[in-house]
């Protein structure tokens, strides 16, 4: 028999305890979502075995034809299910995850050591959107492009004036919207004007809103941005109440329509294969391309409404609660609590309420000096959204983290010194005083 719980009872058995984990914890992590038994079927498919180098009907290996019929489907559906012209714009569907796609955009519209401008990350951003410290290039785009990033002003909102000023000297080839954990919209039409003033190309990763931006609720990156990228597994991944959400993937759209210069279809296309991969991962595209066909109807739209609506609800009684939250609030489907006022930090959170179910992460907020031990937690509201969490459920949610953060001010007092390590080995001790209290909020929870 070569099902997998007799060909490999360990692997079966850690997916098993996975399974359960997703199943019972609260899943607040602002990046992922719950794929379908749709998806998943088409994941673990005999695609997997197909070897296809190039494009439609332009491959290295012969039989492709079905191959070839399933990506034009899936870029088919990418295009309609973000509502744009295919005269107008093109798609990569190809790249394995989200920050692949975005180097094979810089590689394809840059040379090594141009300069780009991206969201810092202590302040929302991406890694890969060029993250360095001052000791280290951290990241492969700011080792092979010259990075200098923007920020947020002191309400926690994208300092624009601070974007044009350095703009202007700094000289950027491209500039990049989007972000990981930023609770608001960027201000496109005041992007393109600044990238235009220096002639840089303007990208958006829209990884953490493409659910919302195919459902038009938030502002559409697509009128003003020359390339946006995407992940197709996240937040509000692709999405709707037929529960479809996507597997692990990546997108890359650009506009026909060369831009300074450039035909991007061909730099992109090129970029990602023989650039930077080789074969693409066909089951993959074949469980993106169902979780696009269902991304247009009216069950989607109204999925993502209730995804802000909850994150709103969430925000708002955790403002309730004393919270202070970055830029005081979300239009989106996350929200970004800083919690050093509290007098904790975000790791000694994420570690409390791990143990009680509550499933989010540590985020570094404005300010903060380390990225291990960060001021902030970042909730998102998508995942709980799909197993049919409302309003009062976010409410209640919000409570229950109040609770785990009462368990870690706590446990912070008791612990035997000041640096986290101390706090984790107390956590883990068998004498570990507030057990009880912490199982007593995780049977809640579960
Ligand atoms: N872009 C943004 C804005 C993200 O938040 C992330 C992931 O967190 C990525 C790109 C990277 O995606 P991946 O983890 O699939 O490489």
């Amino acid at each position: 028999d070569h099902a997998l719980n007799n060909a490999d009872p360990e692997v079966h058995d850690i997916i098993r305890k996975e399974k359960e984990r997703q199943f019972k914890s609260l899943e607040l992590i602002a990046s992922e979502n719950f794929t379908s038994r749709a998806v998943m079927e088409a994941v673990g498919s005999c695609l997997t075995n197909k070897y296809s180098e190039g494009l439609p009907g332009k491959r290295y290996y012969g039989g492709n034809e079905h191959i070839d019929e399933l990506e034009t489907l899936c870029q088919e559906r990418a295009l309609a299910a973000f509502h744009l012209d295919g005269n107008k714009w093109g798609v990569n569907v190809q790249p394995l995850s989200g920050s692949p796609a975005n180097f094979e955009v810089y590689t394809a519209i840059l040379k090594p050591h141009d300069r780009i401008m991206g969201l810092d990350l202590p302040h929302g951003g991406h890694l890969s959107h060029g993250f360095m410290t001052p000791k280290r290039r951290v990241s492969g785009t700011s080792i092979y492009f010259e990075s200098m990033p923007y920020r947020l002003d002191d309400l926690g909102l994208v300092d624009y004036d601070m974007l044009e000023k350095t703009a202007i000297l700094f000289r950027p080839k491209l500039i990049i919207a989007g972000a990981s954990a930023y609770p608001r919209d960027f201000d496109y039409p005041r992007m393109r004007k600044i990238a235009d003033s220096v002639g840089a190309f303007l990208m958006m990763d829209m990884a953490h809103i493409s659910g919302l931006v195919a459902a038009s609720v938030v502002g559409d990156p697509f009128e003003y941005c020359d390339v946006v990228t995407t992940t197709t597994h996240k937040v509000n991944s692709l999405d709707n109440l037929n529960n479809i959400r996507g597997p692990r993937g990546g997108m890359i759209f650009f506009r026909k329509e060369p831009v300074l210069g450039v035909d991007l279809e061909t730099a992109i296309n090129n970029a990602v294969f023989p650039g930077l991969q080789g074969g693409p991962h066909n089951h993959t595209i074949g469980g993106l391309a169902v979780c696009l066909k269902h991304a247009q109807s009216p069950a989607f739209k109204t999925y993502q409404k209730q995804v802000i609506a909850n994150c709103r609800a969430l925000a708002q009684r955790l403002g309730e609660l004393g919270y202070k939250l970055v830029s005081g609030g979300s239009d989106n489907h996350l929200v970004l609590v800083d919690v050093r006022p509290m007098g904790i930090d975000g790791a000694r959170v994420e570690k409390i309420l791990d143990l009680a179910s509550i499933t989010l992460n540590k985020n570094s907020v404005p300010g903060d000096k380390s990225a291990l031990v960060p001021g902030g937690i970042r909730i998102g509201s998508p995942a709980m959204t799909t197993r049919g969490f409302k309003e009062s459920e976010f409410v209640a949610t919000a409570e229950l983290i109040h609770e785990g953060v009462q368990v870690a001010l706590e446990a912070k007092s008791l612990a035997s010194g000041p640096k986290l390590q101390d706090f984790l080995k107390f956590v883990a001790s068998p004498e570990f005083p507030l057990q009880d209290k912490l199982s007593d909020l995780r049977k809640r929870v579960e």
